[in-house]
């Protein structure tokens, strides 16, 4: 090593090999000194392959590898990123600085159906992922002891291409899991799937210091229907969905054990993995103790996150259905099929009643939270029923999401905060980030940011359009219209995220006349980007897609609405970054949290939202706006006008005159102070770190010292 420092030039064999170990942890991922040196290897490829590393190294010439090899500064480079993570996992973290670092065996099994951590990699439909991605990242980056359990999906979610009428075709790449990086363990485990066992492999992927270990049933000695059972995610009818949900609980809890993972709590993200406590109890069982004592000790230790604030939203299951499936997983607790299924009822014996995964998450946890306050006091009305006491006495809390800062900042903006208020992003500890000098940066230098984002973002949206109508086969003219979309000196409102209908991507178009005006004013003009894939077996908000296809279309908008497809994690971040607003309409109160409005301010980008989700914490009355939403008891067709109508006045008397109100030097410092104000309290609160910190504080460390005593 000494030798090579001296002298950094080396044979192409060993920069691949070096190339190849930097890939094989994601930390590469959340870190510039990481994926830079990908982008630099070919620049072309890395955006040809969505910034895959590994893809990007496959692609890269002969030539081009010896070149590099033999310069000195990107042989230095490649040295310093390993270096940079080798310090970055031997170092004393927020976690290891502080009393719980000395708890004997303490370890948090986080289960999720599905992770988002890189546009990259596919496995992820939207923001339970995105958050389970995000968790991953701050549990490493505080050095919370944790593992990840998950699926592993052959196609991902799915590629949404647009057809010529707007309406959503679905594509199924395969994809190839070492290409991401990830490492067959060479493990297997049998999962008991009603009558059959079903083999799975365990991938093992190292997000910094946390492995995340996935399953898959992708293999011969399986039967085909058994093989299939990885193939998506939420795909397939109810059968195939709670197969899934075996193979993640019980077949997650297997796998553990198989690879002497020792958790001492278990964190369920979402009811998915609801089955995996009743694991644990069946392995207590095994070992002698009695069901009701193993119960109580696998709930004292078990930590639930609820996500849906709608009662249609929980997985429900046919008890004749559950029954087949799952009875014999768990046949060693002996537990009859009214008891087995009365784990999953809010009313004891009722055969109507069907198996509710959410039920038997509150059964089988001590500590269960919502996502949010508002989503909190909503579950503990939800489940009053489930408690059989008032809602006030429900105990279920909230624990707010957050962002994890360094995987949603751009680097420009992160350098300009670095220089301007010396914000320090790699501080290993939840707070101490310096978000709240954002106030007193440069209003000169700040508007020069967001134009330079602004710009590089309406540059990205017109060559996906571009992109978007020649695979379309629209005729040279449009294709080369593209480069007349949008305009970078223009107010830029970003809507980006699934367009389950709930969320009502369209509520905007509500009065087409009234949003025309608001659109084409000639001195006052405004643009909108929209992004989101609806669920394929969403009709509705397939609908909804199309309808803002048409919209993109309509004269009467004049090349001032954009909608991009396959909205990935690529196409959030470029949003996030350069949108001067970003807007959000839910049916109030159906957003547990959403996290996307958590990721503009981290670019002084400000929100206008329905009071919903995280927002009516997040919201001081001059970090951004609230929408009006529509008194209760509303009908739905009452409660969209309403709810449009407090949008657009919101936008005509305060959003779009802020923005245009230009002093002498051609700067708007209103509406400056306000994004700034912005930067200056949202990711101080919504952030990740602190998120994982609470969740360590106020669940994991107390979980783990029930379940101990
Ligand atoms: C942040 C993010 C989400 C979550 O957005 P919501 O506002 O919670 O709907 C979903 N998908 C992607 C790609 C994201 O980056």
């Amino acid at each position: 090593m000494a030798r090579k420092r001296r002298n950094p030039s080396i044979g192409s064999d060993d920069l691949v090999a070096h190339l190849r170990d930097i890939a094989s942890n994601l930390w590469w991922c959340w870190n510039e000194q990481g994926w830079s040196v990908f982008q630099t290897l070919d620049p072309v490829e890395w955006r040809a392959t969505n910034h895959s590393p590994l893809a990007t190294l496959e692609r890269a010439s002969a030539a081009r590898l010896e070149a590099l090899a033999c310069d000195p500064l990107f042989v230095k480079r490649v040295y310093d990123a390993l270096a940079a993570r080798a310090a970055y996992l031997a170092e004393r973290a927020w976690f290891q600085r502080g009393a719980a670092a000395r708890l004997r065996g303490f370890r948090v099994a986080y289960f999720c159906s599905e992770f988002g951590l890189h546009e990259s990699i596919q496995q992820y439909a939207g923001g339970l992922g995105i958050l389970a991605g995000d968790h991953l990242k701050s549990a490493s980056d505080l050095g919370i002891p944790l593992v990840g359990v998950g699926l592993a999906y052959r196609h991902g979610y799915y590629i949404q291409n647009l057809a010529r009428d707007g309406s959503t075709q679905v594509l199924y790449p395969n994809y190839d899991f070492h290409r991401w990086g990830m490492e067959d363990t060479h493990r297997t485990i049998a999962c008991p799937i009603g009558s059959r066992l079903v083999t799975a492999r365990i991938w093992r992927t190292l997000v910094g210091r946390i492995p995340l270990y996935l399953l898959d049933t992708d293999l011969m000695a399986n039967a085909p229907e058994d093989r299939r059972l990885t193939e998506g995610l939420y795909k397939g009818e109810p059968q195939l969905r709670l197969r899934q949900q075996v193979l993640l609980g019980i077949g997650g809890t297997l796998a553990l054990r198989a690879l002497g993972e020792h958790a001492s709590v278990l964190h369920l993200n979402e009811g998915h993995a609801a089955l995996a406590p009743l694991q644990r109890v069946a392995d207590h069982v095994a070992q002698g103790m009695s069901v009701s004592d193993a119960m109580a000790r696998v709930r004292q230790s078990t930590v639930f996150t609820t996500h849906t604030p709608v009662a249609a939203g929980h997985d429900r299951y046919d008890p004749a259905l559950f029954l087949r499936e799952v009875a014999p997983a768990v046949a060693r607790l002996g537990l009859g099929d009214q008891d087995l299924l009365d784990l999953g009822r809010v009313d004891a014996g009722n055969a109507k009643e069907p198996f509710c995964m959410t039920i038997l998450a509150l059964r089988l946890a001590e500590r269960v939270n919502g996502v949010a306050k508002l989503h909190g006091e909503v579950s503990r009305d939800m489940w009053k029923g489930h408690y059989k006491v008032p809602a006030a006495k429900v105990p279920i809390g909230a624990i707010t999401n957050g962002v994890h800062v360094r995987t949603w900042i751009d680097p420009d903006a992160e350098r300009f905060w670095q220089s301007e208020i010396g914000l320090r992003l790699g501080k290993q500890a939840p707070k101490a980030m310096g978000w709240a000098r954002a106030g007193s940066a440069d209003p000169h230098a700040f508007w020069g940011l967001r134009n330079r984002l602004r710009n590089r973002l309406i540059h990205f949206l017109r060559d996906r359009v571009a992109l978007q109508r020649k695979r379309r086969g629209d005729g040279q003219s449009e294709v080369a219209a593209t480069y007349g979309l949008l305009d970078d000196q223009v107010l830029t409102i970003g809507f980006a995220r699934r367009f389950a209908t709930y969320k009502r991507a369209p509520l905007i178009f509500h009065d087409c006349d009234r949003l025309a005006r608001i659109l084409c004013n000639p001195t006052r003009p405004v643009q909108i980007a929209f992004a989101g894939k609806a669920h394929p077996r969403d009709e509705g908000g397939q609908a909804y897609a199309q309808q803002i296809f048409e919209m993109a279309r309509d004269p009467r908008f004049a090349g001032k609405v954009v909608l991009i497809e396959d909205y990935d994690m690529h196409v959030g971040r470029m949003l996030v970054s350069g949108c001067d607003v970003w807007l959000n309409n839910p049916i109030r109160p159906h957003e547990a949290s959403g996290t996307s409005g958590m990721k503009p301010p981290l670019h002084g980008g400000l929100n206008l939202s329905i009071l919903d989700g995280w927002w009516p914490e997040g919201f001081d009355g001059s970090n951004g706006w609230s929408i009006e939403s529509a008194p209760d008891g509303s009908t739905d067709a009452q409660r969209d006008a309403f709810d449009a109508n407090s949008m657009y006045e919101r936008l005509e008397s305060e959003v779009v005159p802020l923005f245009y109100e230009r002093g002498r030097d051609g700067i708007p410092l209103g509406w400056i102070k306000r994004a700034l104000h912005s930067a200056a309290t949202v990711p101080l609160q919504f952030n990740s770190h602190r998120m994982v910190a609470d969740y360590t504080r106020k669940a994991y460390v107390p979980a783990h010292q029930a379940g101990a005593s």
